[in-house]
């Protein structure tokens, strides 16, 4: 058959109305279907578009491989740039070259493999010259809080991640990864720019990395990835937010905001950090630039308000193994640290990490130009070990410093004031003389990651929502509660009993209070009144809370934590409120807490607990000594206890891993009488801490308890003891003896 002009043209027409290519509107190809994309993927050609259809996808994996050119790239993006949400149990991942994804977004689920956005399609099949935009990552986290994986894996060669938006990642595992397992993966040039990292919690373990580049097992490769204009927005995960693991990066232009942690030069050489902007606005544990191993430059740096001590001061300069196995520290090396300016921050560490194993101290290593000016710790220098090897020339610092270094440093009167752009800058003169640019943000918070997506203000608060006034009666909580928003206050009336049938469910923060005067009375017939579940928070003030109506069963509690994994932190506060009578049975616990999941904080102020057959805080459910806890900041102030068969609080983190701030615990001015003594008590202790990072214990007695029990691990815990009296209690029990005790007495 001779085929006409005209019948081509039909025929052409039928398969273009096949495929759907002739939506109007749409610039390319429109897909409403995994299979419809999964057909149009087996065919695709240089210049194709595919357009995912608005809507919800729900369990889908995106895998193609296709081959784009440089001029006419393959494209798959979305009908609308942010109506295409992919959900449950999906993932991305292409591979070939000259590939543009834009415009998705992921979010209400997680990847069933271990990587959400993969830029290959096996361990041979990689993507290159290919770029995301316009992407966005929201807390699509897996439930299982310490099930592993990476959001965004970058393999191949010259691809470039831009304008996409991460945020809200709450199980274990880097946020972003740069990986280098293989020579195709070497040298890659890839661009990672102008994304906004957004917040993410606190992990309480290592693999809470937001960007890592490399492994320790190739770091001695050069990866060349350049990391520029990027917002990292309270990025707290865990001791590193970036984690540069190989030779030859760039990291410059970026801003890191109230980011607890530091950007790290953990492996690898020749890596460039420069007008990097640290703003920790004088946050806890905010550090800025951690310097290890060779030819390392750091300079034009701005630091300001960084907290953080050890590991996450304004600027760290390790000390190294001396010709190490390759996942150590290497030493530091003909490095430069120059031209930063650090304002208001904390500490500045020498030689950090000194010990048997990482005995060698930096050598032909300058630290020059510097200027360090501060009011908040006069103090700023810690060095741990010989510094011959480090050049000081030109820095100032101003006249309050003490400043322990015999050389290159000058004193200047302190000069700070606020410039044009918000930013507080040392006197002018000192800045130009120093070569550095003017101060002022390389990137804001705006210029980065996608265009339609929000960026999100953090937490609930408690009490940031309305008001909800509670009759007493049976059950009048519990439809509050289900009938509550975040960050809601439920309020009890004065001396009203409050009965709950059925268990009481913290879903979002929420707060339950008396206002002051008489409390009111909350009682449970279940084995727990309150369970928090994943999203929740609670805080309990001015209620007494009883066990009078609890069932005749061992192991009931007031507070229990979700007992599946919580991927996301809660929060416990229980303020002047009086427990009393958990006895109806034994092991009747104030709060029991499970295995995976984690306290941002918990606190117990102004409080009375007496007659409890169980403990109090039992944080102590991550044994498997892989550096996992229960809480980051415990605090008990201002409380009485008395009568209590197990422990206070037992709080457990094992292992030897140095990545994480936490456990912080205060306990200040309490009483604690008759506590620990039961035959129940496993910890044998009133109070138990292990492998806490940072203990202060003050203005608090104890009478005929069981003793306090300290263990001491790695990562220079800070333990201060002072002004307590210990009667009938007997001594501190303590694996070491490096504390501080002060005005403790024993009688
Ligand atoms: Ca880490």
């Amino acid at each position: 058959m001779i085929r006409t002009p005209e019948y081509r043209f039909v025929f052409l027409l039928l398969i273009a109305i096949a495929l759907g290519a002739c939506e109007p509107g749409i610039d390319g190809q429109l897909v409403r279907s995994p299979d419809e994309f999964n057909e149009a993927a087996s065919t695709l050609r240089p210049g194709d578009r595919v357009v995912l259809a608005n809507g919800t996808w729900r369990d889908v994996e995106l895998i193609f491989k296709a081959h784009g050119t440089a001029e006419a790239p393959i494209v798959l993006t979305a009908e609308d740039p942010g109506k295409v949400v992919i959900s449950g149990q999906s993932r991305l991942a292409f591979s070939g070259e000259h590939i543009l994804v834009s415009g998705l977004v992921f979010r209400d689920g997680y990847t069933p493999t271990s990587e959400v956005i993969a830029f290959r399609t096996s361990s041979d099949e990689l993507a290159s010259h290919s770029r995301v935009t316009n992407t966005v990552i929201d807390d699509f986290s897996n439930p299982e809080r310490f099930s592993s994986d990476t959001w965004v894996a970058l393999y191949g060669k010259n691809n470039r991640f831009d304008h996409n938006t991460l945020i809200g990642k709450g199980n274990s595992g880097v946020t972003m990864a740069v990986r280098l397992n293989s020579e195709a993966s070497l040298e890659n040039g890839h661009v990672i720019e102008y994304n906004y990292f957004g917040p993410r919690q606190t992990l309480g373990s290592n693999g809470g990395e937001t960007l890592r580049i490399g492994t320790s097992h190739y770091s001695r490769e050069f990866s060349n990835t350049i990391v520029r204009h990027n917002y990292f927005d309270r990025t707290s995960g865990e001791l590193e937010i970036i984690s540069s693991k190989s030779c030859g990066n760039t990291i410059s232009g970026n801003v890191f905001f109230e980011s607890q942690g530091t950007l790290t030069m953990r492996h690898g050489h020749y890596t460039l950090v420069e007008n990097n902007y640290f703003l920790g606005n004088r946050k806890p544990n905010t550090g800025g630039i951690r310097v290890i191993n060779e030819n390392q430059t750091v300079r034009n740096n701005y630091l300001y308000g960084l907290a953080g001590h050890r590991f996450r001061g304004a600027l760290v300069v390790m000390n190294g193994v001396p010709n190490g196995p390759i996942n150590r520290y290497d030493p530091v090396t003909d490095s430069v640290i120059d031209n930063n300016i650090v304002v208001e921050s904390d500490h500045i560490q020498l030689c950090a990490g000194a010990d048997a194993e990482r005995s060698a101290p930096p050598i032909r290593t300058s630290m020059s130009g510097n200027i360090i000016m501060s009011t908040s710790n006069p103090d700023p220098f810690t060095i741990y070990d010989d510094i011959s090897g480090i050049t000081f020339e030109d820095n100032i610092v101003n006249d309050e410093l003490t400043v322990p270094i015999d050389r290159g440093f000058s004193p200047a009167p302190y000069s700070v004031t606020e410039n044009a752009y918000g930013l507080l800058a040392p006197e002018a003169s000192l800045v130009e003389a120093i070569g550095f640019e003017e101060i002022k943000l390389p990137v804001t918070k705006e210029d980065t990651g996608a265009s339609y997506y929000p960026k999100p203000d953090g937490k609930v608060a408690f009490r940031s929502g309305h008001r909800i006034d509670v009759a007493p009666g049976v059950d009048s909580l519990l439809a509050a509660l289900d009938a509550s928003a975040p960050g809601d206050t439920l309020v009890l009336e004065n001396g009203g009993e409050y009965l709950l049938t059925k268990y009481a469910y913290a879903r979002h923060p929420v707060s339950i209070i008396a206002e002051d005067g008489d409390r009111a009375l909350v009682r449970s017939e279940k084995s727990t009144f309150f369970i928090i579940e994943n999203g929740g928070s609670l805080e309990l003030e001015n209620l007494r809370i009883d066990g009078a109506e609890s069932p005749d069963i061992a192991g009931n509690n007031v507070i229990s934590t979700s007992r599946y994994s919580m991927n996301r932190n809660y929060s416990l506060a229980v303020r002047n409120c009086r427990v009393m009578d958990l006895d109806v049975n034994h092991s009747f616990d104030f709060l029991k807490v499970f295995q995976s999941t984690f306290a941002d904080s918990i606190e117990i102020v102004d409080t009375e607990m007496t007659n409890i057959t169980g403990s109090v805080l039992a944080l102590d459910k991550e044994t498997d000594d892989l550096g996992i806890y229960n809480v980051e900041n415990l605090v008990i102030r201002g409380s009485t206890f008395s009568d209590i068969q197990g422990a206070v609080a037992s709080v457990y983190r094992g292992g030897t891993d140095e990545s994480t701030f936490g456990p912080i615990v205060s306990i200040m001015g309490n009483e604690f009488s008759n506590v620990g003594n039961g035959s129940r008590n496993r910890t044998g202790a009133s109070l138990k801490f292990h492998g806490v990072q940072r203990l202060e214990i003050a203005d608090s007695n104890w009478t005929s308890s069981a003793p306090l029990e300290l263990f001491l691990t790695n990562g220079e815990p800070i333990t201060r003891i002072a002004d307590v009296v210990m009667r009938d209690t007997g001594p501190i029990r303590a694996n070491k003896s490096d504390y501080e005790l002060e005005n403790v007495i024993f009688d």
